[in-house]
């Protein structure tokens, strides 16, 4: 098994885990971007958001809800940034899939999601929604 969260999920290597269930593992970023960076990921090995099923995602985002008061109180933040780079393109580095949670100040100089994005649209905001409204089917 060369995934290196699987082997986390699996207990073949250490991590600082703060939480587990039967569909979910979280534990500490290994180079954490600010104190109490955490990443929760499924157990089961799955690449992308898109591959998961239901009930995983149940899973994943309800281990999300219940950490994120708790990590934030732990190191006295004010907020988290949650989020997930979904896709190489993304800058996913590890295809298992995890949600971050960095835990947030007011004046630490991190921006929001919003600061990730230099480029505008190119396409109405209308005819990108029958777009998508078509691929949902
Ligand atoms: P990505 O860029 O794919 O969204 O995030 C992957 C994250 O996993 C990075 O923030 C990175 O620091 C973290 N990471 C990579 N390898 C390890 C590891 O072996 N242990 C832990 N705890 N975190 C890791
Ligand atoms: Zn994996």
């Amino acid at each position: 098994m060369s995934c290196i969260f699987c082997r986390i999920a699996g207990g073949e290597i250490p991590a600082e885990i703060v939480a587990k269930d039967e569909q979910t593992v979280a534990f500490l970023d290994i180079a954490p971007l600010a104190d109490g960076h955490t990443v929760i990921v499924p157990a089961r090995h799955v690449a992308t958001i898109e591959e998961m099923d239901a009930g995983e995602a149940h899973a994943l985002f309800r281990a999300v809800q219940r950490l994120a008061g708790p990590v934030r109180r732990a190191v006295g933040a004010a907020g988290n940034t949650i989020g997930i780079n979904d896709g190489a393109a993304t800058g996913q580095t590890i295809p298992h899939v995890h949600v971050h949670i960095v835990p947030r100040r007011e004046g630490d100089g991190a921006g929001s999601v919003h600061t990730i994005f230099r480029h505008g649209t190119r396409r109405p905001i209308a005819e990108v929604g029958k777009e998508i409204r078509k691929a949902l089917g």
